[in-house]
């Protein structure tokens, strides 16, 4: 039945991401990365109204989730990659799912109403297993469309949406996670997937090395484009956010900041994040 299986991702969904948060929280707690600069709870609370507020938002604007889509779409006529081995159609869906999780991600980067629903995640001042939960509800939006038409065109299985979307889940609290893994394993993972010190670049304080790093769960998409970055100038636990807001938001101010920084305040942003930059570089 439909209704089931939609019962059974959401069931899995929230089982999963309870599970996760225990597990990251406690290897945080055992291999710290780097020091909070903040009260931990308070900033736990803000993420957690985030999360609570974009969560509400997806689920009230787009009514399906992506196995109601694959579930909708199933047995229409056409190509589709459910014509596939089970296994190939699995791994065809991951990666456009991830493909469509860089392209996203670049977006949100590259345009000026992108980047001011963005930085809502990129604000966070400290990276923990709180902050993969942080975003504007315009992007978790924004995000979720671009999921539900991916397996719109591709048509796949609701199980291989199942599974990719909470592979996805995995590794989005894997690489949000204020923890060391051993060097080499760092260094053999990094390779095939994203790790917590490849993504941690992505959310440096330096405008140059917000834009490495893009990916969620493969650093293919980012080798293909050039972005991949394996090392941060300012080492494993450099300073974190966006320079130019430089302070703690509480809930209500993260939810209004697409709509309340100007465009001068934006050019200031970006002035202010390539000059220091060019300082850091020269440091360094
Ligand atoms: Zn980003």
């Amino acid at each position: 039945m439909p209704t089931d299986w939609v019962r059974l991702e959401t069931r899995i969904f929230w089982y999963l991401f309870a599970a996760l948060f225990l597990a990251v929280a406690t290897w945080e707690t055992l291999a710290p990365r780097a020091a909070p600069t903040q009260r931990t709870g308070r900033r736990w609370g803000v993420n957690a109204w985030l999360l609570l507020i974009s969560s509400i938002f997806s689920v009230t604007i787009l009514r399906f989730s992506p196995v109601g889509v694959a579930l909708a779409v199933s047995g229409r006529s056409g190509p589709t990659v459910q014509q596939l081995p089970p296994a190939a159609g699995f791994l065809l869906t991951l990666l456009a799912l991830d493909a469509w999780a860089w392209c996203g991600h670049r977006f949100l980067h590259a345009t000026r109403w992108g980047w001011r629903i963005h930085q809502v995640h990129h604000s966070d001042m400290d990276y923990d297993v709180t902050t993969g939960s942080r975003f504007h509800p315009l992007e978790s939006i924004f995000l979720k469309s671009g999921q539900l038409a991916v397996v719109f065109l591709l048509g796949p299985a609701p199980l291989a949406v199942l599974a990719a979307e909470m592979i996805g889940l995995v590794a989005n609290f894997f690489e949000h996670a204020n923890a060391r893994l051993p060097v080499a394993l760092a260094h053999a993972l990094r390779m095939v997937i994203v790790t917590p010190e490849i993504h941690r670049i992505h959310h440096s304080l330096h405008r140059d090395e917000q834009q490495k790093n893009y990916g969620q769960i493969f650093p293919l998409w980012d080798h293909l484009a050039g972005t991949f970055q394996s090392e941060s100038s300012a080492g494993p636990a450099g300073p974190v956010g966006v320079a130019s807001i430089g302070r703690h938001l509480g809930w209500g101010e993260a939810l209004l900041l697409p709509f309340q920084r100007g465009r001068q305040q934006l050019a200031a942003t970006s002035a202010a994040g390539s000059a220091e930059s060019a300082g850091h570089r020269k440091s360094s």
